[in-house]
C-alpha cells in the first residue's frame, strides 16, 4: 500500500495567507460597500517594462520561425543570459563570478527551496526569526527539522536567530553551530539591510566553522545607500562558504514570467565534496530550463533601455516605501525597514497582538496587511506592509491610518 511522506503533516505555514485571506472574504461579505486595500502580500502591481515586451515579442517571433526555433534550453541556462548576470550583477561590483557559476532557473522560491536536497539529512539549519517560511517548510518536509513546538512555536532541531529592534533586525551568531545558516538581506519581513562589515563577520563565521550560508538576495535592487553589499560575494572568503539566490521576480516584475538563478561557485564544498556538480546534476535531473523567451526577456533586463526602465519601477515601489515609512512615523507608530527594500515593518500600537492590529486595521479603516507573528514568534507585536500597491493605494492606505 502506497503511504505518504509525514513530514508534509507537520508543516505549519500555509496558515497565514489563508486565514488573512478568510477574515477579508468574511469582511467583505459582511461589509460589500467597504473598499478594502490590500498591502499585505507581497506580488508586484507594474507592468512590464516596454523593452522587456519588445524583446519578449522578438523571442516569440523567433520561436515561429524555423531558423531561429528553439527547443529545450541548455540545462544551466543559456549562455547570453549567464553571461549577462555575470558581468552586470558580479563583476561590475568586483566580485568574480563567472557565467558558468550561474544556474539559471524559474525563480528564487524553488531555489531556495530545492537547494537543501543536496545536503545531507544531518545537516542542522538556522533561520532567522522572522523568516521567510519557505526556508523552514522546505527542511520540514525533508524531515530535517524535529518535531514542532507549540510552547516556542518552532521545530526543536532548527535554530532559530532573533532578529528584533536591539540587533537591528540582523543576526547574532546563535550559541549552537550551525551546518547551513539562511540569510536573506535586504529582508522579507523586516525590511532590514545587512552593512559590509557585519556580513564579512558572518562569511568568516561560515569558514571557520565549515558552514555554508544559504543567501538570498531576491530584494537586492532595492539597495539605495552606501555601504549595503549587494551580493555576499562582496565579502572576501565567501566564495569558500556562501551560495547566492537572485530573482527577477521584484527586481522587474517577473512574478509572473518567473526568473531567477543561483550562484555556486566551482570550488565551493562541503564536507570535502563539491557542490557545483551536485547542484548541476539535480539541475539537469530535475528541471528542464527557463523558457528561452523568459531568459531573453531576463537578457534585456541588463541591456541600457531595459535597465533605466527597471530602475523607474524600483524608484517608484521605493518612492510607495518612502511615503509608507515616513506617514506611519509621523503619525507616531515605530517603523523600520523601506528605505533599502520593500516592506515596512512596524510596531503594533498599544502593545496589541499582531492579529489584533490586523483586525483592528481591516474593520476600522479597511487596510490589509501582514501579521509579524505569520514569520516566526519574534514578529509577534509587528506587521507588515508591502510597497508594491499601487501609488493611489498606498497613500489612500497612508491616509487612512493616519487618521484612526
Ligand atoms: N525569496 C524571498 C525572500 C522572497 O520574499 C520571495 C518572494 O516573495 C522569493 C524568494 C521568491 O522569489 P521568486 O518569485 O523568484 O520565486
Amino acid at each position: 500500500m502506497a503511504s505518504i511522506n509525514k513530514n508534509y503533516l507537520r508543516l505549519q505555514g500555509s496558515y497565514l495567507f489563508s486565514r488573512i485571506g478568510e477574515k477579508v472574504r468574511n469582511y467583505q461579505a459582511a461589509n460589500p460597500d467597504k473598499e478594502v486595500i490590500r498591502l499585505g502580500i507581497g506580488d508586484v502591481t507594474r507592468p512590464i517594462a516596454p523593452a522587456i515586451i519588445s524583446a519578449l515579442h522578438a523571442a516569440v517571433d523567433e520561436m515561429g520561425a524555423e531558423e531561429t526555433f528553439r527547443g529545450y534550453a541548455p540545462d544551466l541556462g543559456y549562455d547570453f543570459l549567464r553571461t549577462a548576470i555575470s558581468e552586470n550583477d558580479f563583476k561590475a561590483r568586483g566580485c568574480d563570478i563567472s557565467p558558468d557559476e550561474i544556474f539559471v532557473s524559474d525563480g528564487a522560491k524553488g531555489d531556495c527551496s530545492n537547494i537543501q536536497e543536496i545536503f545531507g539529512e544531518d545537516n542542522r539549519i538556522a533561520v532567522c526569526d522572522p523568516v521567510y517560511p519557505v526556508y523552514v517548510d522546505s527542511n520540514v518536509m525533508a524531515g530535517r527539522t524535529g518535531e514542532y513546538d507549540d510552547i516556542t512555536e518552532g521545530f526543536n532541531d532548527v535554530i532559530y536567530m532573533p532578529c528584533t529592534k536591539e540587533n537591528d533586525f540582523t543576526p547574532d551568531f546563535p550559541s549552537e553551530v550551525p551546518d547551513l545558516i539562511y540569510l536573506c538581506f535586504p529582508n522579507n519581513p523586516t525590511g532590514a539591510v545587512i552593512k559590509k562589515d557585519r556580513l564579512q563577520q558572518w562569511v568568516d563565521y561560515a569558514r571557520k566553522n565549515g558552514s555554508i550560508i544559504l543567501y538570498d538576495a531576491a530584494y537586492e535592487s532595492f539597495i539605495t545607500e552606501e555601504g549595503i553589499p549587494h551580493s555576499i560575494y562582496e565579502c572576501e572568503g565567501a566564495k569558500e562558504c556562501a551560495i547566492e539566490f537572485r530573482s527577477f521576480s521584484k527586481t522587474a516584475g517577473f512574478t509572473g514570467l518567473r526568473l531567477g538563478f543561483t550562484v555556486i561557485p566551482k570550488d565551493l564544498e562541503a564536507g570535502g565534496e563539491k557542490l557545483w556538480p551536485l547542484w548541476a546534476r539535480r539541475h539537469g535531473t530535475k528541471y528542464n530550463g527557463a523558457p528561452y523567451i523568459i531568459q531573453r526577456a531576463g537578457e534585456a533586463c541588463y541591456k541600457p533601455e531595459g535597465r533605466a526602465q527597471i530602475k523607474e519601477q524600483i524608484a517608484y515601489y521605493l518612492e510607495n516605501a518612502r511615503y509608507i515609512y515616513n506617514g506611519l512615523k509621523e503619525a507616531g507608530f515605530e517603523v523600520y525597514g523601506g528605505v533599502n527594500a520593500p516592506y515596512i515593518w512596524l510596531r503594533t500600537p498599544n502593545n496589541m497582538t499582531s492579529w489584533e492590529f490586523f483586525d483592528y486595521l481591516l474593520e476600522k479603516v479597511n487596510v490589509v496587511g501582514t501579521p509579524g507573528s505569520g514569520f516566526g514568534p519574534h514578529g509577534e507585536h509587528y506587521f507588515r506592509l508591502t510597497a508594491f500597491g499601487s501609488r493611489e493605494n498606498t497613500i489612500a492606505a497612508v491616509d487612512r491610518i493616519r487618521k484612526l
